[in-house]
């Protein structure tokens, strides 16, 4: 098949990944031989027992860290040979990622915090607010655009993360246990948002697709397909 016939519908293709640490004198095999695939308009569970190596796929995916073997494509885009510059503006032009604390810069306000990586990818402060104020509308944060992430709860900080990491229009969304540093109230409601905001950026023709670690099973089961990491390997619920 064509990368560009790829590209339509495939937004993240991992096949046989591999990754290894090690842990004094023995060798950790964390992931041995990852496969997996997440199309576009999907919303992809990723559940396992904790140090199962949920983070450790997802840092990968997500072009933060280099596997020891294996194909990464993203959104068409074979991305485990490029070197470090391609890879940062592949992970910056395509891929958002949210993480389990918010990872706001402190010294911006929630809207700069969603400006700011679009002006690095190019676009200018004008759209970058637009696209912006937007989005914080979505997340229902519209009247604390201006509000520093300490000032802002919890659930308040994650929807913020969550609106700047679709601020490029990625074709892939990873996050890693986004609700897992919440109560289950300010989490479920935090979770539905996040789905809603998904699947209308997926329809409005970003072509979005998500991979998302939870513990939450209840909320594993409400998306389109749960994967499991068990033993190295992916295996389908
Ligand atoms: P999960 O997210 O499923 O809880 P992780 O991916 O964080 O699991 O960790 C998987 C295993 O890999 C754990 O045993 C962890 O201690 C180990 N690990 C993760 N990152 C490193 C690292 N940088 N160096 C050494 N061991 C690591
Ligand atoms: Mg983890």
């Amino acid at each position: 098949m064509s990368e560009a016939m790829n590209g339509t519908d495939i937004v993240l293709s991992l096949n046989g990944i591999r990754r290894s640490f090690a842990q004094g004198e023995k060798r950790l095999d964390v992931l041995r031989g990852v496969n997996a695939a997440v199309k576009a308009g999907e919303l992809v569970a990723l559940v396992g027992p904790s140090g199962a190596g949920k983070s450790t796929l997802l840092q990968i995916a997500g072009l933060l860290e280099r596997a020891d073997g294996g194909e990464i494509h993203i959104a068409g885009q074979m991305a485990s040979s490029l070197d470090d510059a391609g890879r940062t503006a592949l992970r910056r032009d395509r891929i958002g990622f949210v993480y389990q604390f918010h990872h706001l810069l402190p010294e911006f306000s929630a809207l700069e915090n969603i400006v700011l990586p679009q002006m690095i990818a190019g676009v200018t402060r004008k759209q970058a607010e637009i696209r912006a104020r937007e989005l914080l509308e979505r997340v229902g944060l519209a009247a604390r655009a201006d509000h520093r992430p300490a000032k802002l709860s919890g659930g308040e900080q994650q929807r913020v993360a969550i609106a700047r990491a679709l601020a490029n229009r990625p074709a892939l969304l990873i996050a890693d246990e986004p609700t897992g540093n919440l109560d289950l109230h300010t989490a479920e409601a935090v979770f539905a948002m996040f789905q809603q905001l998904v699947r209308g950026e997926a329809a409005g023709g970003a072509r979005l697709g998500a991979l998302v670690a939870t513990h939450n099973m209840e909320l594993a089961q409400r998306m389109d397909r749960v994967v499991e990491m068990r033993d190295g390997v992916l295996v389908e619920r």
